[in-house]
């Protein structure tokens, strides 16, 4: 057994007296693929801003890489990161939107580039050349030069994604990466994500693509009240589920 990529143990988060996460739990081994189902207010988003620490936890610890996310380990005790090291930690841990949140001026060349020229301090040729390859490989080498506003909604979700990859993360969270997109965009951009996850890439994915999850996931995590209700293969849990909160939603959804 290797040790797993993520590693949340019984993850509580509050918003005043209000609990959204009672005591989530889940293991993501390397290379795998963990799909994240359930309604709306179930608390998938703030599970995934948890874990690259957008928002804090109230109780439970998430782990990636051997780090907890937040902390450092110092004779055995945890002891709070400052601001830089959680940004460090931050950085191995790419998040693809609902919404694409490209900067608007800038070309989708410059969109991959930003963060490895400004944040790793890359030079410019080296993050150029490296974004032209995420381009191509999100199929849109052609659109290296054009605006956000003169590309459909898949294609910026397709940059978006090459944006998170440039940094190089050993993590890739997606929220409902198609949720906005009009139906006939969202092939282009799941067929991005089954070749990601292919290519061995770690993924925490909350969709409501079931279709998807079936093919990629390895394990697929279904949650209501911000409680995990079952986790399992897609065979079990979206083909045989054993709850009826599962059958529920599954019925709405497929
Ligand atoms: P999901 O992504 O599964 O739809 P969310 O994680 O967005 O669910 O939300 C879970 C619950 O937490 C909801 O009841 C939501 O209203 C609440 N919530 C989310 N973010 C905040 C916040 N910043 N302040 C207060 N409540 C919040
Ligand atoms: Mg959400």
């Amino acid at each position: 057994m290797t040790a797993p990529l993520v590693q949340a143990v019984g993850v509580v988060k509050k918003f005043g007296d209000t609990t959204v996460l009672h005591e989530v739990s889940m293991d993501v081994q390397p290379g795998q693929v963990v799909c994240l189902l359930g309604p709306s207010g179930a608390g998938k988003s703030t599970f995934l801003r948890c874990v690259n620490h957008l928002e804090t936890v109230d109780a439970g610890q998430i782990w990636v890489d051997g780090e907890p996310i937040g902390y450092r380990v110092r004779n055995g005790k945890l002891h709070e990161l400052r601001e830089r090291e959680v940004a460090r930690q931050r950085r191995g841990i790419g998040m693809v939107f609902q919404r694409f949140n490209l900067f608007p001026h800038r070309t989708a060349l410059q969109n991959v580039i930003e963060g490895p020229v400004q944040v790793n301090r890359r030079g410019y040729g080296e993050a150029r050349e490296k974004a032209m390859a995420l381009l191509d490989r999100v199929g849109l080498a052609d659109k290296a030069g054009s605006f956000p506003g003169q590309l459909s909604g898949g294609q910026q979700q397709r940059v978006a994604i090459a944006r998170a990859l440039a940094m190089e993360p050993k993590l890739m969270l997606f929220d409902e990466p198609t949720s906005a997109l009009d139906p006939e965009l969202v092939g282009e951009v799941l067929d991005v994500m089954v070749g990601l996850a292919g290519d061995g890439m770690t993924m925490i994915v909350v969709t409501h693509e079931i279709g998807f999850a079936r093919q990629v996931a390895d394990d697929v995590v279904f949650m209501v009240d911000g409680a995990v209700v079952e986790t399992g293969p897609p065979s079990q849990v979206i083909d045989d589920p054993r709850h009826r909160r599962t059958r529920q939603f599954l019925a709405k959804v497929l």
